[in-house]
């Protein structure tokens, strides 16, 4: 309930003019520090918005309340925090490389999070995305000074850190003033090949006066379709829409067909919906 926290879907939707939250109106003044919990392509997106250089979004078919709202802002600083390493950030290489390609933007980038275990190395080895992705934090981790200079605004990727509660003041002003991050390490997940986050019971506190939730999206049911809850998805064959969930006689819906994160869940870029539109 706290002000200054909300989902990047509703920031996405206030900066693209979206009806349903033209009226957000996040205050980006009384704050010059961002926090973006995930590190997914949706996470790269908000963080660009907030950093990138007003004339340059301009440019762009931003709704026009955004531009002035950013025009006015006062945030200098985004940190991305991750659950997982830089191995498992969720982004892929051509969205990283747009918000690291932002103009004089320094990015913070810890080089003892680089260091890769078997487990790691393995992860890699089966995923060309993990593989672009890690080599990319690599290289500008590397290259960037130690320090920003006067002015300059910061991006800073947080490693190994889940949120275990927000943080406000104990007066009456109900405003976020920081994130309380609990350091993970990561274990193998049976023999999934997936590594997940476990908390460590050490515990950190990260200050700043906006929040944006980034981790990921499920659909809502549509009144009158058939909906697998546990997935988020109205149960298909190729797109074609089941009547019943795919334990029950699977009776086709005559005309019926869904694409998109109704039908696949929501993962994906662009060229992935080209093709399951196509399947469709
Ligand atoms: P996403 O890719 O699923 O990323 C979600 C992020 O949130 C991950 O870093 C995940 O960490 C983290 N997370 C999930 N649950 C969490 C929890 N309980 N606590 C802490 N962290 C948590 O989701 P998204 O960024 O919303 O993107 C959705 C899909 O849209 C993706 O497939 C994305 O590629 C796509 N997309 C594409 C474009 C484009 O084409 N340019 C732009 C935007 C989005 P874990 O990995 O540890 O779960």
């Amino acid at each position: 309930e706290l002000k200054g926290i909300y989902s990047a879907r509703e920031f996405v939707w206030w900066y693209n003019g979206h009806p349903d939250c033209s009226d957000l109106d996040p205050d980006l003044k009384s704050t010059d520090t961002a926090v973006i919990l995930g590190q997914g392509n949706v996470a790269l997106d908000v963080a660009r918005i907030l950093l990138r250089p007003t004339s340059e979004l301009a440019k762009t078919d931003i709704a026009d309340h955004a531009l002035a709202s950013l025009q006015e802002s006062s945030i200098r600083k985004v940190y991305l925090v991750g659950r997982r390493g830089p191995v498992q950030a969720a982004c892929t290489a051509k969205e990283l490389r747009e918000v690291l390609g932002i103009k004089d933007l320094y990015i913070n980038i810890l080089e003892a999070d680089l260091s890769k275990s078997a487990a790691d190395e393995e992860e890699m080895k089966n995923s060309r995305i993990q593989r672009r992705v890690y080599e990319i934090l690599s290289k500008t981790a590397r290259s960037q000074p130690s320090h920003p200079i006067s002015g300059q605004r910061e991006l800073h990727f947080v490693f190994f850190r889940r949120p275990e509660n927000f943080l406000h003041l104990d007066d009456c002003s109900g405003k976020v003033t920081g994130v309380r991050l609990e350091k993970t390490i990561l274990k193998e997940n049976g023999g999934s090949g997936r590594q997940s986050a476990v908390g460590t019971g050490q515990y950190e506190a990260l200050e700043c006066g906006l929040v944006l939730k980034s981790i990921g999206y499920k659909s809502v049911p549509v009144d009158g379709l058939p909906f697998d809850h546990h997935k988020g998805v109205v149960p298909n064959i190729r797109g074609r829409v089941l009547s019943h969930t795919p334990t029950e006689p699977l009776i086709l819906e005559n005309g019926l067909y869904v694409v998109g994160w109704l039908k696949r869940g929501p993962t994906g870029i662009v060229a992935t919906n080209l093709y399951c539109a196509e399947e469709t």
